[in-house]
């Protein structure tokens, strides 16, 4: 009926597995550095630091070189961090290999929108993608990020949203494959609404059936790849409160039903969570009395950097204060990938408060 030709070689596939395998082994995660230009000029605009190319920096240069950050697997580049140096004259992308991290790199160019849908997208970037690939290759990635974003409504996801999004993520993936490149298979149900837990389990149900549908019509090694989903959470609206074992036994179930064992690790999103709510979740996740074939881990943008950031201010003499908040925030999450953090009931502030941020743009 259907028949593959041959598309990697077991050379190809071995570098692509072991890869991802690194990027999530046992108590490692990733974190999202990615953030666009925009994005980042935002978070800047919150602790008054001007969004300069310099400061941008500055500020990737303190979490790079933050010392220890053992449970840090992978680091996720925007393209001008790529290029950008450390203090010490260091590429970036040299300064995290130098600490055994895998360096990523975000390909998407952003979402635009799908006429006819009640405000969905799809997302932009595959023109040019396999040239794009093959020189972040050369200039020392390993893996890739691409982001699509699907909202939960009365009458979305539609079925076009979930086919779209399902499709041009296979096709990122299969380009990245070809140029060795493990893709991060990113469909992000946004926390946004008033519905509870069980119909974003639904959603998310039916987002990744299709995700794992489109990737094996595509032919992606799934071994070779990583997933990066929302946990199974209430839409920030919702006025019925969930416990972090409910949240947890939703999102494993979920992904039981719907991801293939062959997928070395999930990597969840912290999706506007706080920091304390990401950490406390993703351990419940790994404490869920049922079998999971897959590492779990976070692969957090906002709730790694939030406290971080507020106690940098973008003052040099914060420096070493802002990386001890981020090496603490990286080992909580390591512990909490192998269901190990026990919080002491004495989070901070910064590290409590909602990340959420409306239609989320990344
Ligand atoms: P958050 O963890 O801030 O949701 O972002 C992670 C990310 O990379 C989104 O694409």
């Amino acid at each position: 009926m259907t028949h593959q030709f041959t598309s990697l070689s077991p050379d190809q596939k071995k570098e692509l597995s072991e890869n991802a395998q690194k990027i999530v082994a046992t108590g490692k995660g990733i974190l999202a550095a990615d953030e666009s230009t925009g994005t980042m000029g935002k978070r800047l605009q919150n602790i008054n630091v001007e969004n300069t190319e310099e400061n941008r920096r500055c500020f990737r240069d303190l979490l790079f070189s933050s010392d220890p950050i053992t449970s840090v697997g992978g680091v996720i580049l925007f393209h001008e961090t790529l290029y950008q140096k450390s203090d010490s004259g260091k590429l970036f992308p040299q300064v995290i290999k130098d600490k055994g991290i895998v360096v990523g790199i975000k390909v998407d160019k952003g979402t635009a929108g799908l006429s006819g849908t009640d405000g969905e997208t799809t997302t932009q970037g595959l023109d040019g993608l396999s040239e794009r690939c093959a020189q972040y290759k050369k200039d020392g990635c390993d893996f890739a990020k691409w982001r699509c974003v699907l909202k939960i409504s009365e009458n979305s996801p539609s079925a076009l949203s979930i086919a779209e999004n399902a499709n041009v993520l296979a096709r990122y993936a299969s380009i990245c494959q070809q140029n060795g490149l493990v893709p991060i298979v990113e469909p992000e149900i946004l926390p946004d609404g008033t519905h509870d837990l069980q119909r974003c389990q639904y959603v998310t149900e039916k987002v990744l059936a299709a995700v794992y549908k489109a990737l094996s019509d595509h032919h992606v090694y799934l071994e070779g790849t990583l997933l990066k989903p929302n946990m199974v959470t209430p839409g920030n609206a919702c006025p019925k409160k969930f416990n972090p074992q409910e949240v947890a036994m939703a999102t494993v179930s979920a992904l039981r039903r719907t991801v293939p064992a062959a997928v070395p690790g999930i990597c969840f999103l912290s999706g506007g969570q706080s920091e304390e709510e990401a950490s406390i979740h993703l351990n419940a996740i790994n404490q869920v009395p049922l079998h999971r074939p897959w590492k779990l881990t976070f692969s957090y943008g906002r709730a790694l950097q939030a406290s971080t950031l507020v106690a940098w201010k973008g003052k040099a003499e914060n420096k070493a204060a802002a990386q001890e908040a981020f090496c603490t925030r990286a080992k909580i999450n390591g512990l909490a990938s192998k269901g190990e953090y026990k919080p002491s009931g004495s989070a901070d502030q910064a590290s409590t408060q909602s990340l959420f941020t409306k239609n989320y743009v990344y």
